[in-house]
Formats: C-alpha cells, structure tokens, sequence
C-alpha cells in the first residue's frame, strides 16, 4: 500500500476538523493553562499567535515541533550510514507482471521493486555508505549510477536506473531512527515519525504511526480533564511496542540491503529457504480450493 492511499483515507474519514495548508509553527511557548504556538503563512510569511489545550507534532522524521521544543536534530535522529531513493516507475521492468515484486540484493546495495495491484509499481533503490553528507552534493542520477555500478548489467537495475533519469520526482534522504527518551513534555506531544521514526526498513512506520494516533485519542478520550494523566498512559501503553520494532528493524535491514558480503551469502540462503517452504505450502494449496495468486523475484 502506498502512503498516498493511506493519506488519501484519512481524509476520507476526517469531518469537523479545520485544515490548514502552508502553516508551519515558528515558535512554541508553555503556558500554565495553554500553549501558544507561532505560525507563519508559508505563502505570506504573515505570523500570527494561538492558544491551544495540546500541541500533537505529527510532522515527520524532520519534525519541526521536536526541533523547537525539544531541541536540534542530531540530538535525535541516530545514524544508520544508508541512503535511500524512491520513485515512481512509469513502466515496470520488461518481461515482469505489473504486480510483480523485485528485489535485487547485494553487499552494501539493493534495488526493490514494489508491484502493486493498482498502481504503477514503485522502485526503490537503498545503499550503505559512510559519509552521508557527501551524498547530498552533485548529480543524483550521476551519483547513484556510480553506487550501482557493477550491477547495471542487471535488466532489473538498467531499467530502474534509466527510469530515474526520466522520474518527475523522485524521494532522497539518508536513513534514520528518531530516538527519544520521552515523547512529550507538558503540553506538546510528538507521535509518529516525529517521535520514534522506525525507518522503511521497519515496514512498520505507517502502522504504528497510525497506532500510535489512534492510542492517543483513546487516552485523551479516557482521562478528558487530566492531560498529563493520558499522555502517561498512553507512552506506557506503547513503549513496548516502538521498542520491539525499533530494535528488529536493524536486522530486517539486512534483508533490505546486506552489509556485507557474508551477509549477502547469509540472506540469499535464508530466501531459498523461505521460497522451498513456500513452494511445498503452494504446493499443497494447489491441491486444494486456492492457489497463489501473485509472484516475485527475490536475488
Ligand atoms: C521510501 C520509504 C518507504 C517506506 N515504506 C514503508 C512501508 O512499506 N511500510 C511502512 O509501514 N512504512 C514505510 N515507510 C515509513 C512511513 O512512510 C512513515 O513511517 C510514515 O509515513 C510516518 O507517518 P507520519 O505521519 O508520522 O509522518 P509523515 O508521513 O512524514 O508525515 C508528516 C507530515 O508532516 C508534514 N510537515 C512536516 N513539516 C511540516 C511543517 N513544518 N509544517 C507543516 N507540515 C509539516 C509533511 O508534509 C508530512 O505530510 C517508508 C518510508 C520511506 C521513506
């Protein structure tokens, strides 16, 4: 699923709530009754000041309430020494299903192609490095033909690479975890991204982001006249769950993009067997009513 799709319902489902776009916070001052937030029009630059009973900040890995309230970035995001990019692929590689699923996995380097049912499918490229800084400078696309080089004469990896050339957009960042020893202070509250970021190699950073929205409301909802009282409950009901896949998603990593070249080798051993298990599960459900209906390619 595509995080548009997941967005795309929730606006669906939002009614009575006031949305306004080009409004980011500047300031963020606690009040013994209130919080007044600074924001400025994005478009105008205008600011203005307003009241509120609870500031949630749900504004992602870079959030901009963790930054003010709780101070700079680097005091928060742990380094994980890998980049990632993402786009849109405007035609699946040939000779592959629309919906296939691609994974092309070395040491320190993957590609990843996300087919879906109904879109165009996604490619995502993911490499390990030690110097991110450096990879923010020069051309991309030069950059990234350089990182997969030794691969391009993969189909796959040729496909995907000329595919950026041509993308409209496509998503650049390094890889991070938001680590924070407590998620709110007073009457600021960051959930999400914001607050634990588990990263895509997690594939739960959608799930518990919306979990973790979801949690909050309820505990609200139960301690209605106790603010400090919910947001307790609420970091304690949750902690654990963050914690576990914080801490997994460093091994589900190696299944994105090895570090090594043992961990390759270690990597591929586990997908064959993984796929021999497969095959004699589908096997057996062939026999019976149902049968596999979607494929893939792992390497
Ligand atoms: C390439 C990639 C693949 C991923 N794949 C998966 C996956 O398969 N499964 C999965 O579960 N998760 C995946 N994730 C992670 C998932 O996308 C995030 O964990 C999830 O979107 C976090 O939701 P969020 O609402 O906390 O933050 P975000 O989705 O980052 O949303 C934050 C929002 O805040 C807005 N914002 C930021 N700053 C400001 C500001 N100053 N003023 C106003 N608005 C602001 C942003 O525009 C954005 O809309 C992936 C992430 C990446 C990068």
């Amino acid at each position: 699923m595509l995080r548009g799709d997941i967005e795309a319902a929730l606006w669906q489902s939002i009614t009575g709530v006031e949305v306004r776009f080009a409004t980011t916070p500047v300031a963020i001052t606690e009040g013994p009754a209130e919080v007044r937030v600074l924001l400025e029009n994005a478009d105008t630059g205008a600011q203005y000041s307003e009241s509120f009973d609870l500031v949630v900040g749900a504004d992602g890995m870079r959030s901009s309430v963790r930054r003010i309230v709780f101070g700079p970035h680097e005091d928060h995001l742990t380094t994980w020494n890998a980049m990632i990019c993402a786009f849109e692929l405007k035609e699946q590689v040939p000779t592959y299903e629309a919906s296939d699923s691609i994974i092309i996995a070395r040491a320190k380097r993957a590609v990843w192609v996300f087919g879906f049912a109904d879109h165009a499918p996604t490619a995502l490229l993911t490499y390990r490095t030690r110097d991110i800084q450096e990879q923010f400078s020069g051309s991309r696309v030069e950059r990234l033909r350089a990182v997969f080089s030794g691969m391009d004469d993969d189909p796959v990896v040729r496909h995907v690479l000329d595919s950026l050339e041509e993308a409209p957009d496509h998503l650049f960042d390094s890889v991070h975890q938001v680590r924070m020893p407590r998620w709110s202070t007073g009457r600021v509250v960051l959930v999400g991204d914001a607050a634990w970021c588990m990263n895509l190699y997690s594939g739960m950073g959608a799930t518990s982001s919306l979990r973790g929205g979801a949690a909050l409301g309820a505990a609200l909802q139960e301690h209605p006249d106790d603010t400090a009282a919910a947001l307790d409950a609420w970091e304690a009901g949750l902690r654990p769950f963050i914690t576990k896949h914080q801490r997994t998603a460093r091994l589900k990593q190696q299944m994105f993009v090895p570090s090594s070249r043992r961990a390759e080798v270690l990597r591929s051993g586990l997908v064959g067997l993984a796929r021999r298990i497969r095959g004699r599960r589908s096997a057996t459900e062939a026999a019976g009513p149902q049968t596999m209906a979607r494929s893939g390619t792992s390497r």
